[in-house]
């Protein structure tokens, strides 16, 4: 039996050892923990890659979607319709800027759902925060066209979609801006907490650079109030070399979901994300690889008694089942039974092509 865990947080580490700790050591040296030359560099890089033109690092990719809602003045009694489907922070950042979080429904491809945004508009709407979820960039173009029709700010909670892109632009691009999470398990993971912002939006750029460092500008004035988010100058380091190999990543991130697609793609009980090269107006990054699965219960006992590791997202609660903070748990039907049976296997740079093959054959072992 082969032991193929859902994610290998050593191999974090251990794929580039020494290269992580010369880096570790070269910084220690310098004494450069807070606000140095490493963050301004993964700073730049990071705009680079995002192709924007701005980009923060902060502490957590949570309070990227809380310090951008708030400079995007998003306050007490606003609206703010977002995807059932996605994080509790997403939902959790509207609340504390005062806002009252809105779930909306998601399609078959698990993004938020354009008609059900629509249905959810009211005249206290002020926003729309879509998860770029999976490492899977929205319909975005349908999206804006929503937002520009009834006057709404958009915001992206790109924590997994760092890299993906809708009909050629990426994710960050569209409006307000876009959160990103390098959690050690997302896509560009760093070793604990960290996150950032990336925007095209002057204004937003300058106000969550504020916010992250208690309201000080470059010449120490205190022109407003602020927080300490700031993502720490050794995970900046860290992040800005890993960010130089994160394309050679997300190709073999693609070539996985192409191996996935092709081995398990004619098993009925399954439906299985889009496809790398199923439709040209996406680019998927596969920030996590989920299924939806008949007899989902049964089949994650069975991958976990061959030694395959699986999650289902979110503890299987979507943020409007959520009943103990205040949602009904009712409505948003494609979510409700996509929950029944959603279900994520390995998608991770550790995973060799015979780790994915055995997750193949045990999960055709099972539907036979
Ligand atoms: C990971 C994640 C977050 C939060 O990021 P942290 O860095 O853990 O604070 C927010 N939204 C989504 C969709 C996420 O996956």
């Amino acid at each position: 039996m082969k032991n193929v865990p859902f994610f290998n947080y050593p191999y974090l580490f251990k794929s580039r050892e020494e290269d992580f700790v010369n880096i570790f050591r070269e910084v220690g040296h310098r004494g450069a923990y807070i606000l140095q030359r490493d963050l301004k560099e993964f700073e730049d890089n990071l705009a680079k890659f995002a192709g924007t033109k701005y980009a923060v690092g902060l502490a957590n990719g949570t309070d990227a979607i809380w310090l951008a809602l708030m400079a995007a003045g998003i306050g007490k009694g606003d609206e703010v319709i977002f995807a059932s489907h996605t994080y509790i922070a997403t939902a959790a950042s509207i609340h504390f800027v005062g806002a009252i979080p809105v779930p909306a429904d998601c399609r078959k491809d698990h993004m938020i759902d354009p008609e059900s945004i629509k249905k959810l508009i009211t005249p206290r709407t002020k926003a729309i925060l879509p998860t770029q979820l999976n490492g899977r960039c929205c319909d975005m173009e349908e999206i804006m066209k929503i937002a520009k029709e009834h006057n709404l700010i958009v915001l992206e909670d790109a924590a997994q979609g760092l890299g993906a892109k809708h009909k050629g632009k990426g994710v960050g691009t569209f409006d307000k801006g876009g959160t990103i999470s390098f959690y050690p398990a997302k896509n560009l993971g760093s070793f604990g907490d960290a996150g950032g912002f990336v925007t095209n939006d002057k204004e937003m750029f300058e106000k969550v650079m504020l916010l992250r460092d208690h309201g000080r500008n470059d010449d120490g004035v205190f022109v407003m109030w602020g927080f300490n988010s700031r993502l720490d100058n050794l995970q900046a380091a860290f992040l800005n070399y890993k960010l130089s190999y994160y394309e050679d990543e997300i190709i073999r991130r693609r070539e996985i979901a192409g191996i996935y697609q092709s081995k398990l793609g004619h098993i009925k009980e399954l439906l299985l994300p889009p496809s790398p090269d199923d439709d040209a107006d996406y680019f998927d990054v596969y920030q996590n690889y989920e299924i939806e699965a008949e007899r989902r219960d049964e089949l994650k006992n069975f991958l976990k008694e061959n030694g395959v590791g699986t999650l289902i997202q979110w503890g299987g609660q979507p943020v409007h089942s959520i009943t103990s903070l205040g949602f009904t748990g009712k409505g948003l039907p494609y979510t409700e039974e996509m929950f029944t049976k959603c279900l994520m296997i390995p998608m991770n740079t550790a995973l060799t092509n015979e780790d994915v093959d055995y997750v193949c054959d045990q999960i055709i072992k099972f539907y036979n």
